[in-house]
């Protein structure tokens, strides 16, 4: 695995594969990796020739200055974690590097940008534009891979893609979990044992509101899911709704031919975490 910080030098060496005709698949982290990313990565290399893994923890798409300041890093354990995998290069620029200058840039994505996620992390997807626009155009993959957890992330990278003329093909990674279920997070390991030892009560209310789903209305599978997550001592609903896949619009009834999807961001004391669950 090559390891590159600046820009120029990546350039150069993605260049000479790319004269070589080799495939470049790629996936950006904020590192502290898990098997998340690990899958992303093996799929990634499964796919492609060469395997660029970036890893920075962008500041643009906090909105919450301590949120970014406790953001868990560790990039000699990254290092090592991704030693094991077939990741050929490994792209580690600092502030500097990825913002020589402000980024004022605006992204808009008709509304999408505004609602879950957005109405509670205002600029947040602006954030994720902006970085993921800059690494697309450093790297230049062939195919981009991202995970499902975020799934609102997943589809506005999709529209960035589009809005920018992009020839990057986005594959989406399902959610990599716990063997008890909790989607696994970087912040997961901010997560003291008492709040971890709840965690996974997320997901298996998701679970449950799926079995249920067929039986009962989109408004009563909302207030089943967060009653009952609210019921547990240390967590507390921020939001759930259940969205259309492809505009992310809420749906208030259900058939089989709308495919929809659960989202979820709940917190555990200071710890804010996201999951979804699929209903068809
Ligand atoms: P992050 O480092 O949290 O910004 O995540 C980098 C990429 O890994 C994003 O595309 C995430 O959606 C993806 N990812 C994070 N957690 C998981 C997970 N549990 N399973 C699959 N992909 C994930």
């Amino acid at each position: 695995m090559k390891i590159f910080t600046k820009v120029v030098d990546l350039n150069l060496e993605l260049d000479l594969l790319r004269q070589q005709n080799k495939i470049i698949g790629f996936v950006p982290t904020m590192g502290s990796l898990h098997d998340g990313h690990i899958s992303l990565i093996n799929a990634c290399s499964e796919y492609n020739d060469i395997t660029v893994v970036s890893i920075f923890v962008n500041p643009t798409q906090f909105n919450n200055a301590n949120d970014l300041k406790n953001y868990p890093r560790n990039i000699d354990k990254d290092l090592s974690i991704l030693q094991a995998t077939n990741t050929t290069i490994l792209f580690f620029p600092d502030n500097d590097e990825m913002y020589p200058e402000k980024d004022e840039r605006v992204f808009k994505f008709d509304n999408l940008e505004n609602i879950l996620e957005g109405a509670f992390r205002p600029g947040h997807f602006n954030g994720v534009a902006q970085i993921v626009s800059k690494l697309f155009n450093i790297v230049k993959p062939n195919n981009a891979y991202f995970g499902q957890k975020d799934f609102q992330q997943l589809t506005i990278i999709k529209k960035l893609v589009t809005q920018l003329n992009l020839n990057i093909n986005i594959v989406a990674c399902e959610t990599f979990r716990e063997s008890d279920g909790l989607a696994m997070s970087s912040r997961n390991l901010l997560l003291s044992d008492e709040y971890r030892a709840v965690a996974p009560k997320i997901y298996k209310y998701l679970k449950d509101s799926a079995l249920k789903i067929k039986n009962n209305s989109i408004e009563e599978i909302k207030k089943y899911v967060i009653e009952n997550i609210n019921s547990e001592r240390l967590l507390k609903v921020e939001y759930f709704e259940i969205v259309n896949t492809e505009t992310l619009s809420a749906v208030d009834n259900w058939d089989n031919s709308t495919q929809i999807i659960g989202c979820i961001a709940v917190f555990a004391g200071n710890i804010r975490l996201i999951d979804n669950i699929r209903y068809n």
